[in-house]
């Protein structure tokens, strides 16, 4: 699918910039990780706020991404939403830039914030004791019913 090019940047519009300060939040597709076992899918989703200082931005917030992992332990394939909760990125601005380019520090915090080693789960058992589960599961339910005291 094709993106339009702004798709693919976090701007921040300085020269429209409220001076007290701004609530911004949207959905840009930035991080193009092409690695067998860290797949992103969809944009990072962000809420900043950003304000300008003289000539300096200041923007803070909140960035989340969704990636299709593998775990460590079992291989499994698994979805999780990598947060970063305290993004923080300054901008020196010149007198002549309208917007600020906040790419590359929103991209290399989200792939700061991967896991080294994915777990599908915090137990995952891996990948033995993951086919014992399995058939833990199919009898859970007789398991039940053996309760009797
Ligand atoms: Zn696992």
């Amino acid at each position: 699918m094709k993106k339009e090019e702004s798709e693919n940047r976090l701007l921040i519009d300085v020269a429209r910039l409220d001076p007290e300060g701004e609530d911004l939040s949207g959905e840009v597709d930035i991080v193009d990780l092409d690695e067998e076992f860290v797949k992103p899918f969809g944009g990072v989703r962000y809420r900043l706020h950003a304000q300008l200082f003289g000539t300096e931005l200041l923007v803070r917030g909140r960035l989340e991404q969704d990636f299709d992992l593998v775990c460590s332990r079992c291989g499994r394939d698994f979805d999780t939403t990598v947060h970063v909760d305290d993004f923080t990125a300054s901008v020196q601005i010149g007198e002549k830039d309208e917007c600020a380019d906040l790419t590359s520090d929103a991209r290399d915090s989200i792939i700061l914030a991967l896991p080294t080693y994915p777990l599908c789960a915090p137990d995952c058992p891996g990948i033995e004791q993951k086919v014992q589960e399995t058939r833990d599961d199919r009898w859970g339910a007789l398991d039940g019913l053996k309760v009797s005291k």
